[in-house]
């Protein structure tokens, strides 16, 4: 069997580095606000190359306490139009409808499955105040152009990279784009903790300021509130762990892309097809693959053909935004390339512990498969 990802096998190639720290932390007394979330945080800013990490509970919250400092900083109302991918996972829009604010949904690129910079031009309106690019699948969104536009109708921007830890374009990382950027270090996701976590990336001291009130109740200083906060912080031993994992991220990526490069240059099936490669006209985008999502017109057949040989296969995502239940309101709106991506994706196996061999497998399977 080929699983789609071994998150056991991901955490054993650590295993006596993540327990040595566990065990420092339980034997340390000291378990939220310590030593181990400061280091996470400063070695993740370093590594994204920003001035400041924020740690918090999870990627969902490091999106909606952003949109809410930028509220609290009065830079944003109520009402205030969000631009975000129509294709997204759904976390980046609950974002914004968390906070009153109103998604503006954008269709992306069918080539590089990111929002599309021409169509975020046409959704400015006057009440356009955030630009919510998302680098889905670990290839960063168009950011030099999302940037001229920021700057030219002066916008916030808010990064999702939740799924692009370690990405670049032109040298530059996922999460020093924006304004800010929220990841999130769900286990499946590139850097993984060992449950939920999360971080806000920025250069902005003032937001890194209301961030730290916001997730800790609104209190800079003990039994001082300045705003109405929330609890939503990153555990020590999550921050243990995360630190140890972050060293060895760009050894996974490395693999990660290795496997992509093999499906981008084996795989050969009129029926199916492949994504962008991972490199940009500069040589410098670097994909960090969070998912390999390929493309098909017959994919519940491909999906039971690779099924009935063992190969684990996942749809990101099967039900557009506009389409679920919980924004009904949207369910009678038309987004034709979103809804031609949701139902021709499918996503192979990939990851730091994929063997060689069994990506081999992958390969000769997809170019056996008929319809
Ligand atoms: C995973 C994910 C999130 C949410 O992260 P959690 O840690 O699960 O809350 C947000 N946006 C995108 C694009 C994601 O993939």
């Amino acid at each position: 069997m080929i699983p789609f990802l071994d998150l056991r096998a991901i955490n054993a190639q650590y295993h006596a580095e993540l327990k040595d720290a566990c065990a420092r932390v339980i034997d340390s007394g000291w378990y939220i606000g310590g030593k181990e979330l400061e280091t996470f945080e400063h070695d993740f800013a370093d590594y994204c190359g920003t001035q400041f990490a924020i740690g918090v509970a999870n990627g969902l919250d490091a999106l909606i306490l952003t949109l809410r400092a930028w509220k609290e900083l009065g830079k944003l109302q109520d009402g205030d139009e969000v631009i975000v991918p129509s294709n997204t996972y759904i976390a980046s829009i609950l974002a914004i409808t968390a906070n009153n604010l109103t998604p503006i949904l954008v269709e992306p690129n069918l080539s590089t499955y990111n929002i599309d910079p021409v169509k975020i031009e046409q959704a400015i309106t006057s009440k356009t105040r955030v630009i919510l690019p998302v680098h889905l699948y670990g290839r960063l969104a168009a950011m030099p152009e999302i940037m001229e536009i920021a700057k030219k109708y002066n916008l916030l921007v808010l990064e999702d990279s939740a799924q692009s830890h370690g990405a670049e374009l032109n040298g530059r990382k996922a999460g020093n784009w924006g304004h800010a950027s929220g990841f999130s270090f769900y286990p499946g996701k590139n850097l993984g903790a060992l449950g939920d976590a999360g971080a806000v990336t920025t250069n902005d001291e003032e937001l890194a300021n209301m961030l730290k009130a916001l997730r800790n109740y609104g209190s800079h200083e003990k039994y001082k509130n300045l705003v109405p906060g929330v609890n939503s912080r990153l555990d020590e031993i999550q921050a243990a762990i995360l630190d140890i994992k972050l060293k060895y991220l760009e050894k996974d990526t490395e693999h990660r892309r290795l496997i992509a490069n093999l499906y981008l240059t084996q795989i050969k099936n009129p029926l199916i097809t492949l994504p962008l490669d991972g490199v940009d006209a500069t040589k410098y985008t670097q994909h960090v693959w969070h998912l390999f999502v390929i493309r098909t017109d017959h994919r519940e057949a491909l999906q039971k053909f690779l099924a009935d040989v063992g190969v684990q296969t996942l749809i990101h995502y099967p039900v557009p935004p506009h389409k679920q239940q919980a924004y009904k309101k949207w369910n009678d709106l038309s987004y034709p390339i979103s809804e031609q991506i949701h139902e021709e994706v499918i996503s192979l196996p990939i990851g730091p512990t994929l063997t060689w061999e069994d990506a081999e497998k992958v390969v000769q399977l997809c170019n056996s498969f008929k319809a």
